[in-house]
């Protein structure tokens, strides 16, 4: 983080925390919301990765959108910035402070407001905690459109603040289409109500899509609405083993035409990270396949509403791709345990690689042919200084480039970027598919989005946070951002 840091400044506009703003925040929040704790606070100040490392004094815990409003106002009258916290898994650096700014945790704004079981649209606050919310749903009978790795901790705030994509895009698409409404408190303590139910309102533009995926720095998000899918009781999982790359872009095709309707994962990993999780003794990690030499591995999930003809179909469609010659070996899950088991591989890679000591991720969209030369071309560039695992959403076209270090080193991240971003800029991808850009990649926006674009963003940040006390130094390039 030390050279991160030295690129950036503190904006000498923003003021710092006085006594007098303590006791007013303890006046609206009372004593319990106003947090001071050193060792609470350096949990906040570092990140999942702990990578980025903030220097916050204060930690203020709202317990609804008016708080939220009071807090803010008072904030960007005095100029005080602020970091939008919810579950603290974000892998970008975004949701720590850079230098002193408050902290704004929503973890107790924490309420399910309604559920309405016709439509499937959920209203809550956005600092549900997502496995909670799948957990809730689970028992009406129905399932979030979304599901990722960091369940156990992210919030949904924090989920609609970064666009997550997660496991299950490929079948439900992306928040954009699943959330249909949105309360956000503006950077002056404004309360802007989109928090609609409706899946049709063409009255004008649709504002809650500036919120999702602006990464905390357009508004703080206090309430969602929500579209969720019936919760589907066929669910099968396969666990594959493809000897090269083509294979598995070829059976991603035929995952498409075959599977159709029941297709809801296609998740990728290469050998080096399934290795990692074995090494590291990953808990509950085992290839359930024989230890031959595979490059490559598919996680295949369907979900669907009947057992005997999703089952056939998933079997019909293994036996075909296992006489193409696509995969050369494979298992299909006989219970939930042996489906979990298998999920476990695929969601335990960051775990694995955190155990391993310094990881570089890089969270990469690129036309589905391409994504796996990149790794192979990292390899090569790194040589045997680093272990290079490729992983992630291939149904997506989603790549997650990890370089895994015993330690983080300046001479290592000189051969890594911007080598990485140029290659995915000359292959018309994107430097991020679905963490954001926060603190690590705000100056490198110029690879995915032309100048006049980034100018657009800027402008709108300028409107709607004219101080820019909302997350700053995340997102737009600093040259932009103060
Ligand atoms: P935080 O990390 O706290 O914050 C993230 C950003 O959102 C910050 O900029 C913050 O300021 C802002 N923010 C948070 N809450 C609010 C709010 N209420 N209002 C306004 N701004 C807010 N991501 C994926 O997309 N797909 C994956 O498959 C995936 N898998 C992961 C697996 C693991 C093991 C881990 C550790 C992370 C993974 N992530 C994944 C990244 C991360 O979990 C997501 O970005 C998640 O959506 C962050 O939610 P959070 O509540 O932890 O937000």
């Amino acid at each position: 983080f030390g050279s991160l840091a030295a690129k950036v400044h503190r904006n000498p506009s923003f003021s710092t925390l006085n006594s007098d703003d303590i006791s007013y925040f303890k006046e609206i929040l009372g004593e319990k919301g106003v947090i001071e704790d050193e060792d609470w606070l350096a949990t906040a100040n570092t990140d999942w990765m702990h990578k980025y490392k903030g220097s916050s004094k204060l930690l203020l815990q709202p317990r609804s959108t008016e708080e939220v409003s009071q807090i803010l106002k008072y904030c960007n009258s005095r100029c005080l910035a602020v970091v939008p916290q919810g579950g603290n898994t974000g892998l970008v650096g975004g949701s720590v402070p850079v230098f002193d700014e408050v902290i704004v945790n929503m973890s107790l704004m924490n309420n399910i407001i309604s559920f309405d079981k016709v439509s499937g649209i959920l209203v809550c606050e956005g600092g549900c905690i997502l496995e909670n919310l799948i957990a809730f749903l689970d028992n009406q009978g129905f399932i979030m459109p979304l599901d990722l790795g960091a369940k156990g901790s992210c919030q949904i705030g924090g989920n609609i603040s970064t666009n997550a994509g997660g496991l299950r895009l490929v079948r439900y698409g992306s928040l954009h289409g699943n959330v249909l409404g949105l309360e956000v408190v503006l950077a002056d303590g404004n309360v802007i109500d989109m928090l609609g139910t409706l899946r049709k309102d063409n009255t004008g533009y649709d504002l809650k899509h500036l919120f999702i995926g602006s990464e905390g720095s357009l508004g703080i998000v206090t309430k969602v609405s929500i579209l969720t899918p019936p919760k589907l009781f066929s669910v099968n999982v396969a666990f594959l083993a493809c000897c090269d790359y083509f294979s598995c872009q070829k059976l991603l095709m035929e995952a498409k035409r075959k599977l159709g309707e029941i297709l809801s994962a296609f998740e990728f990993l290469d050998s080096k990270s399934l290795d990692l999780q074995v090494l590291n003794h990953l808990d509950g990690v085992r290839n359930p396949l024989p230890p031959t030499m595979h490059k490559f591995y598919i996680l295949i999930e369907t979900t669907g509403s009947d057992e005997t003809y999703d089952r056939q179909k998933l079997e019909g469609f293994l036996l075909h791709a296992m006489e193409a010659g696509l995969i050369s070996d494979g298992a299909l899950a006989q219970d939930i345990n042996q489906a979990s088991s298998f999920w476990r591989i695929r969601e335990g890679i960051p775990e694995a690689l955190m155990k391993a000591g310094a990881v570089y991720k890089y969270d990469l969209s690129l036309p589905v042919e391409k994504m796996y030369d990149l790794v192979e071309e990292m390899r090569t560039r790194l040589s045997d200084s680093a272990n290079v695992v490729g992983y992630g959403h291939l149904g997506d076209g989603n790549l997650h480039l990890n370089i895994s270090t015993a330690q983080y080193d300046d001479g290592i991240l000189t051969q890594i970027e911007p080598f990485v971003y140029e290659w995915t800029s000359k292959h018309r991808g994107s430097i991020s598919a679905e963490h954001g850009l926060g603190l690590m990649k705000a100056n490198e926006i110029f690879y995915s989005k032309p100048t006049a674009t980034v100018s657009l963003m800027a402008s709108v940040k300028k409107m709607l946070d004219p101080k820019g006390i909302l997350n700053p130094y995340k997102v737009l390039p600093h040259s932009l951002s103060s």
